[in-house]
Parts: C-alpha cells; structure tokens; sequence
C-alpha cells in the first residue's frame, strides 16, 4: 500500500486560521485555559473533525477526543496523538496547536487513502497543559491518567478570582452537542508532535528531533517575611526587609544551581512585593522557582536545599518554601522511539535523539500508556512569545513523519 500525502495547504491553512484565535495586537496569542477564545478554538477544531466524519468527545477535564474508528476497528484500544489548544497569555500561534492539526491532519490523511487499520485513531486537545491562568498545568493529561481527580482542583482560582470549577463548566457548555466520556480508555500508544521550543534541532540543521524524554521539575512558591517600614526614617541597620532578603536569596540559589554541564536549569519567573508602596520597605516578597533536571534524585533533594538557603539568605528576614507542581523527569518508551526513528528515516528525514526541557502531555501519558514525542525545529529557538515561527518544510515533515508512525502503530497487532 503507497502512503499516504498529506494535504500541506489544508494543515498550514488550517494553523493560520486557528492563530485568529486569541489573536494579540502584537502578533503573538493570548487563548488562556478556558476562556471565551480557548472555547472558540474547541468548537472550530470540533467542526472539522464533523467535517472529516470523525467521533467527537470530552470528559470532565475539558479534553477533547476526535476519533476515526474504520470498520472492525471499534472494540481496540487507540492510538492516539494530540497536544493542546491553550497558549500562554503571550503565546505563539505553533505551541500545542501544531500537535492538535497535526494529529488531525494525520488522521484524516490516513481515512482519505484508506488505510487499513487494526486500532482506531485518535486525535486529542488536553485541556489547560499551560497552567498559566489556573494552576496546576497539565491539567487535561494528569487527569487523563489519573495523577489528579479533577474535583479536587475546581476551587482553584485565576487571578481574577475566577474558580476553575465555574471556567471549565462555562468552556464545556459551549460545546453542548459533545457526548461526555466519564472515563479514561487504556491506549494501544500515544504520539505526540510540538515545536522544539529550543534552539537544537535547528542548529543542527536537522528536521525530526525523536525526544528520548522529558525533564523532571518542581515549582516552588518563597514567601520572604519582614517588617514594613518608612522608606525614609528607618535606619538600614533596624530593617527588616523582605526585599532585600529575596534578592539575596535570589542571587545565592542563581549561584548555587550554576553547573558546568547546563544539566540544571534554574528559574525566578514571578515577584511581588507588599505593602506594593515605593515608600515603604516591604514586608513580604513572594517569588517562584521553577527548576529543571534529568534526575528525580536531584529534585528531591533541591527543595530542602532552597529551603535551607532561603534560611540562611534571608535574615534577618524568614522564609518559608512551598512545593505547587512537581513533573517526575520521564522516559519514553523505546519502541515508540524506535517507530518514529524507523518512520522519519523511510520519509528520508535525518533525526536527532533529543532530551524535551519544556514539560509536556506526553510526560504524563508516559507514565500510564506507551508514548514517545516528535519534535520539529522552531526559529531561533523562540517559543511562548509572539515571534513563536517554523518554517513551512519543517511543520510539513512533522506531520508526514508523525501519519506514518500512527499508521504503523495502528496496523500493529498489540
Ligand atoms: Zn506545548
């Protein structure tokens, strides 16, 4: 049997419609976690699975299931590829969206050619992966397999107040017609395809990156504690002041976690200070740290070594450190790795083995279900930002690799 072509204008068209979407006047995409544009995007995408005579359902976490089950197919497990429809609020138009057009594109490619199946086909949008507006990321996939009960996260708030629990009803009921699948199905394997979100691949000048797994992090939240004071009667010496605290602990931590490999990857991505005032000497900082690594034993051992040197670098200052979101460092399973080697070398594409920095869906479909991830290379590197770009070729070959490893893993006897 001939393989099948992709339709490249239906899948570069498709993209560019999808990036109107939560469309930033800077060029870049604000379609955060259950908005109006993130359900805007749900229904447009459910309208092209109708389109392509696929299943359409959800679950509870808001994740969006598009399957195309060939006659005979119906009662095994799925394969399935899929990403996210959520972007960062200054996101790019390729981050998630490329995995979910991608998939669907796959798959249509695969019903329009005819290709006898043993599984049914699946494309998926996990629901909020970001965790940008509600926290935790990942949201859709870790209850998916189980990591989380979404009842246990529906208090949680965005910054404005809004209750995750109100957010997702809202973003389900604009999709009314959807039947709801109460739970998770085990899967015969899952693939998914993404932007680098690094510089690598296109260094290397290579087209497909086969990512052997995905690094492990922690998110911690400091709250640096001293004492309010009068910006200009109070002596240096009888402050307390939580400011200058965090900005030592800051610098030592920044210190500490430098290494020579660059196998750690160590990040203060928000601040605040309070009482907020320029005049007055804060009395509570508050900052995040986001760490990154290959090894579990490290992390563990990272947040009681923050915590001590929080301590010691905060005085006369006290600190206390909390753990929000913990991703255990993943590997992906070896014959789905050998799959898309074996499926980007037949497609004639040079392949590099690459080790995923950014957390993904696919780390936690790992932990249940056999999974692997194919990257594609991304301008310069540039990924949750407006200048988010790939080229053409690249966002071509992706899924041309990816529809024939869901081919051959879905013609598979397993
Ligand atoms: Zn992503």
């Amino acid at each position: 049997m001939t393989d099948c072509i992709i339709n490249a204008n239906r899948l570069i068209g498709r993209l560019q419609e999808l990036a109107t979407i939560g469309q930033r006047p800077d060029g870049g995409l604000d379609r955060q976690a259950f908005s109006a544009e993130d359900s805007e995007a749900r229904r447009l995408v459910v309208a092209w699975a109708r389109d392509a005579g696929f299943y359409s359902a959800s679950d509870s976490a808001g994740n969006l299931f598009l399957r195309y089950a060939p006659e005979g197919t119906e009662n095994e497990q799925p394969v399935m590829s899929g990403s996210h429809l959520d972007t960062q609020p200054v996101g790019g138009w390729l981050d998630g969206a490329y995995g979910v057009v991608g998939a669907i594109e796959a798959i249509l490619c695969l019903k329009e050619n005819g290709t006898r199946l043993k599984h049914p086909v699946e494309a998926v949008a996990w629901s909020n992966e970001e965790g940008s507006r509600f926290l935790p990321g990942m949201l859709g996939s870790a209850s998916y397999v189980r990591h989380l009960k979404i009842d246990d996260v529906l208090g949680n708030l965005d910054a404005g107040d809004i209750r995750l629990g109100d957010a997702l009803s809202v973003f389900l009921k604009a999709t009314p017609e959807l039947p709801m699948h109460s739970t998770s199905r085990p899967l015969a394997g899952y693939v998914e395809l993404h932007i680098e979100q690094g510089p690598v691949l296109e260094a290397a000048g290579i087209p497909i990156g086969v990512v052997s797994g995905v690094q492990g992090y922690r998110v911690m939240e400091v709250v640096i504690r001293g004492r309010a004071a009068h910006a200009g009667t109070t002596p240096a010496k009888m402050r307390q002041d939580a400011m200058i605290g965090a900005v030592n602990v800051i610098r030592a931590l920044s210190e500490y976690f430098q290494d020579d490999e660059d196998n750690t990857r160590f990040t203060v991505g928000r601040i605040t200070a309070l009482p907020g005032s320029p005049s007055t000497v804060p009395d509570l900082v508050t900052f995040t740290i986001d760490i990154r690594h290959q090894e579990k034993g490290f992390l563990d051992q990272a947040f009681s070594t923050i915590e001590n040197m929080a301590n010691l670098h905060s005085r006369p200052c006290r600190a206390t450190v909390e753990l929000l979101e913990i991703l255990e460092p993943v590997q992906f399973n070896p014959t789905i790795i050998e799959v898309i080697d074996n499926c980007a070398l037949h497609k004639g594409y040079k392949t590099l083995r690459i080790l995923s920095g950014a957390g993904h869906d696919a780390a936690l479909l790992a932990t249940r279900y056999p999974a692997g991830m194919i990257f594609v290379p991304c301008e310069n590197g540039i990924s949750h930002h407006p200048d988010e770009n790939a080229t053409t070729e690249d966002l071509i070959a992706g899924v041309e690799v990816l529809t024939y490893c869901l081919k051959q893993l879905a013609m598979a006897h397993n």
